[in-house]
């Protein structure tokens, strides 16, 4: 079994490493000429170290992790707290794992590192997949140029303008959310003291919100603010003004304000998602990742569920043996509820929790307000806990037939 793979993000390196613990040969072909991330933090719930505990990287990744203590729900248009949720030792016993951060770039080259020492995963930078083929033997992946690449199965995890989606799913162009992100990392001195939170920390207020946390042993700190401003056009990482975030989010109270003037070098993200659709797969092609399920970032989850989408298309594989197609499906199949999940439910997030105002406001304050612990961690546990993943697919045992 040989596996193409389009795309070397942490989708498709989370996919080659768990097809390499199975022993299964992987081509990963990636169009940027380097690889890496962007230089950002990202958080991992307990799941994402549910996949990596079985990718044989969990503890390495927990080393250079901070352990956010909880998560705090603030309101931006008063500046009160509207309630702080645990993820102490009861948080992690119940779910197995804790909630963290860690940079991009750590977690990508800890996937990029493993891959390459597995010995079964070749990687090709430089590599732009246009188009695939099939027959009923094998599959290829075609690059600019004409050249392809072949292999029992093809991955597509090429992200959000996925080329492999556009010939199966034709979908057209994501969806534009109306919603910019500005992004920026800085030194844990310029932060404000007492807003140094070893927390998930998020201001929720008039159609907008922030969200900070330390990042690399709390000597940076990790600043997103994001504005629903109708924005029409998707953008990912141009580099902007600070006059610019400063103007969005000038109308909120102080305390924001001098959290959002610490940031520098902002970059910003127009974001996109899609519908969830219920076939992404052809043959012996499929997605993964944003490629599949591209969401807002409102759950955290993306990437997520990008190394969990890996974690259970290497276990069908391995199932179901030579029956590439039955393996993909059976993967899709077991995929497609929970990612949509996410994707729907990011949405619900940004306009009822994160944006509203006025009586709406008012509402999910009283609302959250009233949450405790308990139900919290309830609330999450379709999400957090080990048996809820749906990384692994069983090849259905055949039911004997009576005999005619
Ligand atoms: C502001 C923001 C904050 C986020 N925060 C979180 C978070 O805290 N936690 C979380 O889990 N998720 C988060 N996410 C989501 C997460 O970043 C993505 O879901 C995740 O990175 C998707 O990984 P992927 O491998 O599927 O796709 P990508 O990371 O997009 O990788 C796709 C790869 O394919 C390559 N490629 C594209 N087209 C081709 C082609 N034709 N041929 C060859 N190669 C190609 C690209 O160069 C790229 O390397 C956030 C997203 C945003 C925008």
């Amino acid at each position: 079994m040989r596996v193409v793979i389009v795309g070397a993000g942490i989708g498709g390196l989370a996919a080659a490493l768990a097809l390499a613990q199975s022993g299964q040969q992987s081509l990963v072909l990636e169009a940027a000429p380097q690889l890496g991330e962007i230089g950002a933090g990202i958080q991992l719930g307990p799941n994402a170290f549910h996949v990596l505990d079985q990718l044989g990287m969990g503890e390495t990744l927990l080393k250079g992790a901070v352990y956010v203590d909880s998560f705090r729900l603030m309101d931006s248009a008063t500046g009160r707290q509207i309630n702080r949720f645990s993820f102490g030792t009861e948080f992690r016993q119940r779910f197995g794992n804790p909630y963290v951060v860690v940079h991009r770039a750590d977690l990508h080259r800890s996937l990029l590192d493993a891959c390459t020492s597995s010995g079964l995963v070749e990687i090709r930078t430089g590599v732009t997949i246009e188009r695939f083929e099939q027959d009923a033997r094998a599959v290829r992946a075609v690059a600019a140029g004409g050249r392809s690449f072949e292999g029992d199965a093809l991955i597509g995890a090429d992200g959000l303008h996925s080329a492999v989606r556009a010939q199966i799913v034709r979908d057209g162009a994501p969806r534009v959310s109306g919603h910019t992100t500005y992004r920026s990392v800085v030194d844990v001195e310029a932060m404000p003291e007492e807003f140094r939170w070893n927390s998930m920390a998020v201001w929720v207020g008039p159609k907008s919100h922030i969200v900070h946390y330390p990042l690399k042993g709390a000597k940076l700190f990790n600043l997103v603010a994001t504005a629903h401003d109708e924005a029409d056009r998707a953008l990912a990482g141009a580099a902007v003004t600070d006059e610019e975030v400063a103007e969005k989010f000038a109308h909120l109270v102080p305390d924001v304000w001098r959290i959002i003037s610490c940031g520098q070098a902002w970059k910003k993200w127009v974001l996109c998602d899609r519908e969830p659709v219920e076939n992404w797969n052809d043959g012996r092609v499929t997605l993964l990742g944003d490629a599949a399920h591209p969401t807002l970032q409102y759950f955290a989850q993306g990437a997520c569920m990008a190394m969990e989408d890996g974690m259970c298309l290497a276990n069908a594989l391995g199932a179901f043996g030579p029956d590439v197609v039955e393996a993909l499906d059976a993967y899709r199949r077991e995929r497609l509820v929970r990612t949509a999940r996410i994707q729907l439910g990011s949405r619900l997030i940004g306009d009822h929790i994160f944006h509203p105002s006025g009586v709406h406001a008012l509402t999910r304050n009283a609302t959250l307000e009233s949450i405790g612990d308990a139900a919290f961690m309830n609330a999450f546990a379709w999400l957090y806990d080990a048996g809820n993943t749906h990384t692994s697919v069983k090849r259905p045992t055949a039911v004997p037939q009576p005999a005619v």
